[in-house]
């Protein structure tokens, strides 16, 4: 049994946290917004007031922050945890954030002497819930084995990826295959409907041929149910397509796929939609059309 310490309750850390408490840990959370917090403490989570309470005693810290101003608001800058955590503690950032910040959260770490482990996650909502992620790992690969015991409470797999910042660049590689999959479903359902195809039936064909993906089935099925509800919020998927971008550009690698999903994504972000699954990009793409997919 672990001490952990975990910041950031939204929807993917308020499951990573319950799976912890479920395997044993022992779990303090703090979260900017206080009410995330009720449900945790109610399956065994210690809720402290201020994250600074957060820095001693703890065998690891782990955070899953929305976006790299998170980052700095509360680990590098503001509430400067990187600076309050313990040497001995093994830090694990599970946020998609910018390869480049997570050198600087690791610069920072490795200057104190502490072991750091970038380690951001596949899978969204459902996933997280029950403990069946699959997470990328970067750093030391002694310090990954050792950190398994509070990896595996929340995922089906890891995988160790290389060097500090290889789990973070594997997570911009990946979500680049992910925006790739809404587009490709989106403006295929759209050119269906055009064409006057049963979209049901298309589904169908997209579940047993040679193209099928966990994605095509599962956004389309949702978007022909007209149901977005969220489990990646499209505003994170906003922010990834601009990271994929700059990521890309520093490595002077394409990424055109990435800067047509940031386009549809800022569009249905503008249009209200940043709150709604990322899968509100096929609306903004059949609405660009003229048509409604909903069935
Ligand atoms: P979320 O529900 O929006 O939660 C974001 C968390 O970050 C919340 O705890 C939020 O606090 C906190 N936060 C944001 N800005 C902050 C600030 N300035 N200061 C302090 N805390 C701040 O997002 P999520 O879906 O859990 O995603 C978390 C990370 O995992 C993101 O990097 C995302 O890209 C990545 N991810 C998400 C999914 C998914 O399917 N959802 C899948 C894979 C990876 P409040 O509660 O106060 O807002």
């Amino acid at each position: 049994m672990a001490r952990v310490s975990f910041i950031g309750l939204g929807i993917m850390g308020s499951g990573m946290v319950s799976n912890l408490l479920k395997s044993g840990h022992q779990v303090k959370i703090w979260n900017r917004s206080e009410s995330k917090s009720k449900e945790l403490e109610k399956l065994g989570a210690e809720v402290v007031s201020n994250p600074a309470l957060l820095a001693e005693g703890a065998d690891y810290f782990m955070y899953c922050l929305a976006d790299d101003a998170a980052i700095s608001e509360v680990i590098t800058g503001g509430h400067k945890m990187a600076e309050l955590i313990k040497p001995g503690t093994i830090v694990i950032d599970l946020s998609t954030i910018d390869p480049k910040t997570s050198n600087a959260e690791r610069a920072i770490y490795e200057s104190r002497g502490i072991e750091f482990l970038d380690a951001p996650v596949f899978g969204t909502k459902g996933e997280a819930r029950d403990g069946g992620l699959w997470v990328v790992i970067g750093g030391k690969e002694d310090i990954y084995k050792k950190a398994l015991e509070v990896l595996n409470p929340i995922s089906e797999t890891t995988h160790y990826m290389g060097d500090g910042g290889s789990g973070t660049k594997m997570k911009l590689v990946g979500n680049l295959l992910v925006a790739s999959q809404i587009v490709s479903i989106g403006e295929a359902l759209t050119l269906a409907k055009k064409a006057g195809l049963d979209l049901k039936k298309v589904l169908e064909v997209a579940a047993v041929a040679d193209f099928k993906t966990p994605i095509y089935a599962g956004v389309g099925g949702a978007v022909i149910a007209g149901d977005y509800e969220v489990n990646f919020p499209l505003r994170l998927m906003l922010k990834d397509s601009r990271l994929i971008q700059e990521f890309a550009e520093r490595l002077a690698s394409p990424a055109t796929i990435a800067a047509i999903t940031e386009d549809l994504a800022k569009d249905g972000v503008d249009a209200g939609y940043g709150e709604l699954n990322a899968s509100a990009i096929v609306k903004v793409i059949a609405q660009r059309a003229g048509v409604d997919l909903s069935e």
